[in-house]
C-alpha cells in the first residue's frame, strides 16, 4: 500500500486519475479545541453524508480522529469541505487507493470522551500546545545528537518487533503507564536533554508531547506522521532507514516489514522470529509471537491447554465459553505465563534510561 500526504493539486488530480471508480482511502486526526462534539459530528455527517463519505470517525472535546473512504470523484469536494473548517484546513492526510473498496461500509461519526484512550483525567494541559514536528530526515539527524533522548511512545508488544536503533522501548501496556513511566524515570533532563518521541502515525505521541511539555520538558520533539510516514519518507527520498523490524499496525496485516531484521523471539522455542498471533482458542485469543515450527506443533494455540480445548468439537467449545469473557484479548498480549520466552520485564530495551 502505498501512502500519500500532502498532495499538490497537481498530484491530488492524478490520484484520483487513477484511482478511476475507485474509492480512496483516507485516515488523519487533529487535536483541536471542540466546544460542543455533538454539534460538530452532525454538521460533518450532514456535509459527508452527501459525499457518500464512509468510515469510523471520532469526534472529542479534544479533537478528530478519522479513518474514512470517499469515491475518487468526490474528493476535491470533500477536500474543500475539509478547508473550510478552521482547524482542518490543510491537515495532513494519509491517502491510498483502496483495491477491494470494502475496508467501511457505512459512516459511523462517534462522539468520545477522548480520541485517544489515554487514561488522563488531567484537563490542565492542552493538547493543542504540542512539540516540535521534525519529518524523517531531521529526525535522523536528531537521534545522532548525543542529548537526544528518543523514546518508542507504543506499548511492548509493538517495540517489541520493531523499533528505531537506540530507542526507551517502556515496558508498558497502556499508553497512560508510558506516560508516567518516562516521565518518572526522564525527570532529571527536563532542562538539558531533547525529548524525541514517536509512534505508528504520530497521534499518541502528539498528545504525549504536549503532556511532557506541561510538565516541565523544555525541548520536545515528535516524528510526524510516525513510522508509516517515516518509512515512506525514506523510500522516496532515499534516506538512511533507522528503523528495525517490523512496523505493528492495527488491521489484519497486523504488521509491515520495515527492515530485514529480526529483532524478536518466539514465545514459544526462542527462535528469532517476529510474527505474531492470536491463539486458536478463541476462549483464549491470546496476542502473542509464534514461529512456524511451534504453530505446526501446538495447533496454532499458546499452550497445551488450550490446544486441549482447541481440538474439542465447536458445539462443546461454544459450551464452555457460555458466560466467560475473553481476558487475554486486552491484558496479557505477549505476556502470558504459559510463554516461555515471552519478553520479560528485566530483560526490556532500554531500561537503563542514561545510558544513551
Ligand atoms: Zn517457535
Ligand atoms: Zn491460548
Amino acid at each position: 500500500m502505498q501512502l500519500y500526504n500532502t498532495l499538490s493539486a497537481k498530484e491530488r488530480e492524478a490520484l484520483i486519475e487513477e484511482a478511476g471508480k475507485d474509492r480512496l482511502t483516507i485516515s488523519f486526526y487533529r487535536y483541536a479545541h471542540i466546544g460542543n462534539p455533538q454539534i460538530f459530528r452532525n454538521y460533518i455527517f450532514l456535509a459527508w453524508d452527501a459525499l457518500e463519505v464512509l468510515g469510523r470517525i471520532y469526534v472529542a472535546h479534544e479533537g478528530i480522529n478519522a479513518q474514512l473512504s470517499v469515491p475518487a470523484e468526490n474528493f476535491e469536494a470533500f477536500k474543500a469541505h475539509l478547508d473550510s473548517i478552521s482547524f482542518l484546513e490543510n491537515v495532513r492526510l494519509n491517502i491510498a487507493i483502496e483495491q477491494d473498496n470494502k475496508s467501511f461500509l457505512k459512516l459511523k461519526i462517534k462522539v468520545r470522551d477522548k480520541i485517544v484512550a489515554d487514561g488522563l483525567n488531567d484537563d490542565t494541559f492542552d493538547v493543542t500546545d504540542k512539540g516540535i514536528h521534525v519529518g524523517a530526515e531531521q529526525f535522523n539527524e536528531l537521534v545522532e545528537d548525543p542529548d537526544t533522548l528518543l523514546v518508542d511512545m507504543r506499548n511492548h508488544y509493538e517495540s517489541e518487533i520493531g523499533h528505531f536503533k537506540n530507542a526507551i522501548t517502556p515496558d508498558v501496556d497502556t499508553f497512560r503507564d508510558s506516560l508516567d513511566i518516562i516521565e518518572k524515570q526522564l525527570s532529571g533532563f527536563k532542562e538539558d536533554k531533547k525529548l524525541v518521541m514517536y509512534c505508528t502515525g504520530g497521534i499518541r505521541c502528539e498528545k504525549a508531547s504536549a503532556y511532557y511539555k506541561h510538565k516541565g520538558f523544555k525541548q520536545v520533539y515528535q516524528l510526524e506522521g510516525g513510522i508509516i510516514d517515516y518509512t515512506r519518507q525514506v523510500k522516496a527520498k532515499g534516506l538512511e532507514n533507522k528503523f528495525m523490524g517490523k512496523n505493528f499496525v492495527f488491521d489484519q496485516r497486523r504488521s509491515e516489514r520495515i527492515s530485514d531484521d529480526i529483532i524478536s523471539n518466539c514465545h514459544q522455542c526462542g527462535e528469532p522470529c517476529d510474527t505474531h498471533v492470536n491463539c486458536a482458542n478463541e476462549a483464549c485469543h491470546l496476542l502473542f509471537i509464534q514461529c512456524e515450527s511451534c504453530a505446526a506443533k501446538m495447533d496454532y494455540c499458546c499452550s497445551e491447554a488450550c490446544k486441549e480445548i482447541h481440538a474439542l468439537p465447536e458445539e462443546v467449545q461454544k459450551e464452555l465459553r457460555k458466560g466467560k469473557t475473553v481476558s487475554n484479548k486486552i491484558f496479557k498480549k505477549g505476556r502470558s505465563e504459559v510463554l516461555v520466552y515471552k519478553k520479560n520485564p528485566e530483560q526490556a530495551v532500554g531500561t537503563d534510561f542514561t545510558s544513551h
